[in-house]
């Protein structure tokens, strides 16, 4: 008979709630301030506005999906357009490409970051305009908190004049050269889903230097009103704003988001002291100049049977993993369309396990997991 007594399930990324949030949606209660709209809306942007610095512009939107899809409508992309997007990331990067009518063409990664690789990304770009079709929009995405190579993706938007629409849906916290992620791209977005590094339940925010794009984002994602005492539209809007009582969660959140960096951080650490040694398991350095909020940690494996190996023994005893990301150019939905790969997405697809790395684990979480990690 089993005698093991089933533990605490441990999850992949959990919420975790700080001391204010609860304060700031009783004071919508309170105040009756339960719609789209409101002094938490304002705070929350105000506060992502400081945090984020030089100058940004913050909108508040209702995920981050939203935010990429208005980013790119911002940005003009339309019918029959072409986005370059990073292939390695969440569908959340690609699907408004799709929204748009417009044709997603991908990109690999590269080893350092596995982040959008600056020389795939160019030879994409020169062979689409031989093509006959220069490229509208460039989505890079921070997966896992680490930021992309930003020197390099900011060189090759200027010298071909393609913008791009910053994915640092989880990299708030993140951050190159001391400049934090979501200020690089023409448009950056966060997320506040449920498992991001903070979160409002869901919920996205758009960041830009640009005023004229918030006021331009704010009109679009309120149904695209335009100025009158009754409704009058010249435009095609949306409902994509975000509502007051979940901003307020949001202001509570900003208040912890450094001690939620340093725990993830801290987790990384743990997690790679713990079992750097074991030689079939790495770990993705900080590169000089980059830092990760490590939202997740992950480590590589030697094979695809080596990580279900071990995503199965944690699963046995109630801990939740995830292999990485599932390119985008291997997915059933995006497989037909245009991708310039050299095989790095796929091979840390296959190989790649993400492991618990909420802010809210244990030392002795943290240790449940490595010992089955290191029993196998
Ligand atoms: C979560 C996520 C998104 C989408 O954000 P939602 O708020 O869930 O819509 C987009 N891109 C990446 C890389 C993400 O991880």
């Amino acid at each position: 008979m089993d005698t093991v007594i089933k533990k605490n399930k441990i999850w992949l990324s959990s919420p975790h709630i700080g001391m204010n949030e609860e304060k700031y949606v009783k004071e919508a209660f309170d105040t009756n301030w339960v719609a789209p709209l409101g002094p938490n809306v304002d705070g929350f942007e105000k506060s992502i506005e400081n945090y984020v610095g030089l100058n940004s512009y913050v909108a508040a939107l209702s995920s981050g999906t939203a935010a990429i899809h208005l980013a790119l409508q911002i940005l003009g992309v339309s019918n029959g357009d072409e986005v370059l997007c990073q292939s390695f990331t969440f569908c959340g990067s690609a699907n408004p490409i799709m929204y748009l009518g417009a044709t997603p063409v991908f990109i690999d990664s590269e080893k350092e970051t596995w982040n959008i690789s600056p020389i795939l990304l160019e030879e994409a770009i020169i062979d689409r305009i031989k093509r006959g079709k220069k490229p509208k929009a460039i989505v890079a995405v921070h997966l896992y908190g680490m930021p992309y190579k930003v020197n390099e993706i900011q060189k090759i938007s200027e010298k071909y004049q393609i913008p791009v629409v910053e994915d640092s849906a989880e990299a708030l916290g993140s951050d190159y050269k001391g400049i934090k992620c979501g200020s690089f791209g023409d448009l950056g977005v966060f997320s506040f889903n449920g498992n991001k590094i903070i979160t409002t339940s869901g919920g996205g925010a758009l960041v830009t230097k640009n005023k004229e794009f918030k006021k331009k984002a704010i009109f679009l994602a309120t149904q695209a009103r335009d100025q009158a005492p009754h409704y009058l539209h010249s435009s095609v809007g949306y409902n994509y704003r975000m509502s007051n009582i979940l901003a307020g969660i949001g202001r509570g959140q900003m208040e912890v988001l450094d001690e939620r960096v340093k725990a993830r951080r801290n987790n990384y650490k743990f997690y790679f002291q713990e079992l750097n040694n074991l030689s079939e398991i790495s770990f993705l350095d900080e590169p000089l100049d980059f830092y990760s909020n490590r939202w997740l940690t992950c480590i590589l494996t030697p094979s695809f049977e080596k990580r279900e190996k071990i995503r199965l023994s944690l699963l046995k005893q109630n801990i939740e993993s995830r292999p990485l990301w599932k390119p985008m150019h291997q997915q059933p939905i995006f497989e037909k369309y245009p991708a310039y790969t050299d095989d790095t997405s796929a091979d840390l697809f296959e190989r790649g396990l993400c492991l618990p790395s909420g802010s809210d684990l244990t030392h002795e979480d943290l240790k449940r997991i490595t010992n089955i990690i290191k029993s196998i």
